[in-house]
Parts: C-alpha cells; sequence; structure tokens
C-alpha cells in the first residue's frame, strides 16, 4: 500500500513535470471550394470531442474554422496523412503549413529568446506571466498615468492584474475595457494589450490623438486573463487553451472561460465534456477569471462605454450574438462602429477585417464575454476581435508582433474615437 501510494505520487509529480511534444503532429491548410466541400469541414470542426472524426485520429483541433466557401481552414492533427488522404477524397487539395509542429514550436521559442538577448524591445517580444507583471509594476511605480490593480486570484493562487492608463479626471470619466489572452496559447493577444499600454503610457502629450483619447476615456486593460493556462503553456503544453481548473470526475483539466459567461451559458457551440476544448465549466461564473471580468466590468457600470475581448485568430471583428442570428437591437450602432474598426485596420496593411454577429461571421458560441457585455450589462460595444490569419496559427512569430498589434490598436483607436 505505501509502496502504491509512493508511487502515485511519483507519477503525480511526473505528469505536474511532464511537457507535451508535438512531434510528427501537422498543421494542413485547405481551401473549401463547393457547397459540399464547406459542409463536410463545417461538420468535422464542430464534432470537437472525437465523434464523427476519421478513425485513427487522436487529434483534430480547427485552428481556423471553416466559415465560407474560398477562405483557408488551418487543421492541427496527430496523423496528418490520414487526414490528407480524407481532404484528397473529398476533391480537396491540402496543403502542409507545419511539417513538424514540435520542431517549429521549438524554433519559434529560440527566436524569441535570441531577439530578447539581442535586445529587442519588450513590446516586440514574448515574456512569462512573471516579467509581464513586472513590468506592469514598474510602470505604475514610474509612470503617474499607470496603476496596477488585482481583479482576481486564480485557482492556483495566480493575480489577475489590470492596468489602468487614466490622465485624471476623477472615478466618473467614461471607460474602455481591454482583455488579452483568456485562450492560453493565443500569446500574440497578450502581446497586443502590452502594445497598446505601452502606447498610451508613453505618447499621452506627444500624440494629439492618443492625449484626446485618454483625456477622454480612462483605459482599463488585463494583459493576461488567465494566468495559470498561460503559465502552463509556457512550462508545459504551448498549445494549451483553457484554464487549469482541476474538474472533478474527470480526469481532463480546464474549462474554456470564454464559455463561462451567463450568456446561454451551456448552449450551442459550448461543451458539456471537461475533456473538450470548448468545455463551459460546470455553472456560469464557476471560474476565477471569468468572475474576475465580470467583477471588474460591474465596477465600471455606467462608465464602461466598450468592453473588447482579444484573440487570435481569425482574423474578424465580431459582435454580439454568438448564439443566434437574431440581431441585437443596436446592431447599427454596433455596424457603425466595426466599420470603422475594420477600415483602420486594413488602411494600416492592407489586412482585410471581415466584421459582423459571430453568428454570422464566424461561428455559433456560447456563454462568451461580448454577449454577456451587450446583453446582461447593457456595454453596447461588446466585442471579440480575432487578430491577423497567418500561416503560424498559434505561433505568431516575435516578427509579426509589432505589424498584428499595430493594426490591431489602429482599429480599436478608430472604435473609441468613433463611440458618441
Ligand atoms: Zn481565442
Amino acid at each position: 500500500m505505501k509502496r502504491l501510494v509512493i508511487f502515485s505520487v511519483f507519477m503525480v509529480a511526473l505528469a505536474w513535470t511532464q511537457k507535451t511534444n508535438y512531434k510528427g503532429y501537422k498543421l494542413l491548410r485547405v481551401t473549401p471550394q463547393t457547397k459540399e466541400q464547406l459542409a463536410y469541414l463545417v461538420n468535422l470542426s464542430r464534432s470537437p470531442d472525437s465523434k464523427g472524426w476519421p478513425s485513427d485520429l487522436k487529434t483534430l483541433d480547427f485552428w481556423r474554422d471553416p466559415t465560407t466557401l474560398a477562405q483557408s481552414v488551418d487543421i492541427f492533427t496527430d496523423n496528418g496523412a490520414l487526414m490528407e488522404q480524407e481532404l484528397l477524397s473529398k476533391g480537396m487539395q491540402p496543403s502542409t503549413l507545419m511539417d513538424d509542429v514540435q520542431s517549429f514550436l521549438d524554433r519559434r521559442q529560440a527566436e524569441n529568446a535570441n531577439s530578447i538577448a539581442a535586445g529587442s524591445r519588450f513590446t516586440e517580444t514574448y515574456h512569462t506571466y512573471e516579467e509581464i507583471i513586472d513590468y506592469l509594476n514598474q510602470l505604475a511605480n514610474s509612470n503617474p498615468l499607470v496603476s496596477v490593480s488585482r481583479i482576481g486570484v486564480t485557482d492556483e493562487s495566480r493575480d489577475i492584474v489590470t492596468a489602468r492608463i487614466s490622465s485624471g479626471g476623477g472615478d466618473t470619466k467614461p471607460a474602455i475595457y481591454l482583455e488579452c489572452g483568456m485562450h492560453a496559447r493565443e500569446w500574440i493577444a497578450h502581446s497586443t494589450c502590452i502594445w497598446i499600454i505601452d502606447e498610451l503610457s508613453t505618447l499621452y502629450g506627444q500624440i494629439p490623438e492618443i492625449t484626446g483619447l485618454l483625456d477622454r476615456f480612462d483605459w482599463f486593460i488585463t494583459p493576461v486573463s488567465n494566468p495559470d493556462g498561460y503559465v502552463h503553456s509556457w512550462l508545459n503544453d504551448r498549445l494549451w487553451r483553457k484554464n487549469r481548473k482541476i474538474n472533478p470526475s474527470s480526469p481532463c483539466i480546464g474549462v474554456d472561460t470564454n464559455r463561462n459567461f451567463d450568456a446561454n451559458f451551456g448552449g450551442v457551440g459550448s461543451s458539456d465534456n471537461p475533456c473538450s476544448d470548448t468545455y463551459g465549466g460546470p455553472s456560469a461564473f464557476s471560474e476565477a477569471e471569468s468572475q474576475a471580468m465580470r467583477d471588474i466590468l460591474l465596477s465600471l457600470q455606467g462608465r464602461a462605454k466598450a468592453a473588447v475581448s482579444i484573440h487570435n485568430n481569425a482574423q474578424v471583428w465580431i459582435s454580439p450574438y454568438g448564439y443566434t442570428t437574431e440581431r441585437p437591437a443596436d446592431y447599427a450602432e454596433m455596424e457603425r462602429i466595426m466599420t470603422a474598426g475594420a477600415a483602420a485596420i486594413e488602411a494600416t496593411y492592407g489586412t482585410n477585417y471581415p466584421f459582423g454577429p459571430g453568428s454570422e461571421v464566424l461561428y455559433f458560441t456560447s456563454g462568451t464575454t461580448k454577449d454577456y457585455v451587450y446583453g446582461t450589462l447593457g456595454i453596447v460595444h461588446g466585442y471579440t476581435l480575432e487578430l491577423r490569419n497567418t500561416p503560424d496559427g498559434f505561433v505568431t512569430p516575435t516578427t509579426l508582433i509589432a505589424p498584428v498589434a499595430t493594426e490591431a490598436w489602429n482599429g480599436i483607436k478608430a472604435m473609441a474615437n468613433a463611440i458618441v
């Protein structure tokens, strides 16, 4: 018995330190050209829990989902040869974006480390949770515009930290809230929030547009909304998406906190299987991460004019609703803002950003931030911004941080300027 206990402790310790290896995994890209091909891919992407997959496939993850004809779809799988055969048998021509995902991940990580060693700017490289917290604290200590506060504590006892950038005016000024990194592996999202914090805090008084935006709004920005998942993506599994909740009665870990909000909770586009990447949790707001965002927005009620969740990498600007194709009563106003935002993004480097209700331009989702922000809190401008799609999936190279963050920030500035 004692030996069994020691063995079990050893196994738990082993699991704790084990690093997920994606050797031999592939990322494929395919573009549906017929309705039948699109329907096949949509059906496959909506079977997230292995039911309906080609047999012998252990991992199938759509890094970019099928939405419309002639738009590319990115498929991550452990069995690339089998998946290629499947796609070919449907008349599609898959190309390989990553032949061996693990070597790709290793290369990207080395590039980031080299870039830091070569003295690249903090905002143009990826950083650990601890480094980001240090950066925020230093900024708060040295810059009178910035203060940081803890808006929640995770299951693994990490602080969920929000930076407030304010040029003064008391606690009645209109506010804009930005959140990044609800999905741990989407590192370019975290970098985009840090980029915006840096721009607002260093360019006030120097660039009239920034000065105007800070004199009009207090900005509240959470750059790491899911600290436990983010740390796990650095130490154990670069492609981890959910938080790190231990699910009772399941060996699988984690809740998708962007399915945990009280907005059609548990409905279409979320899973009740704890092993799924879209598992919404046992009940709405069961998770520290979603509670933290809810609570800061409640504390800003009456002030918050917009709340934007930043994700990667579908390259769309989406509004409510995710769970129904019924248009929100305020859709005309949302459309006006998204038109301005998408135009500003496109004017930067020519990146085309489709926009519209999530249920129409992306796919059905329930329990997401934007629907709660609009549907329950009554903040008209509740959006999800999915950053630029690249062949790098969730492993955006450090060299793309500046252009992707710059165009997204231009979109957000245009949004803020257009809000009346
Ligand atoms: Zn995401």
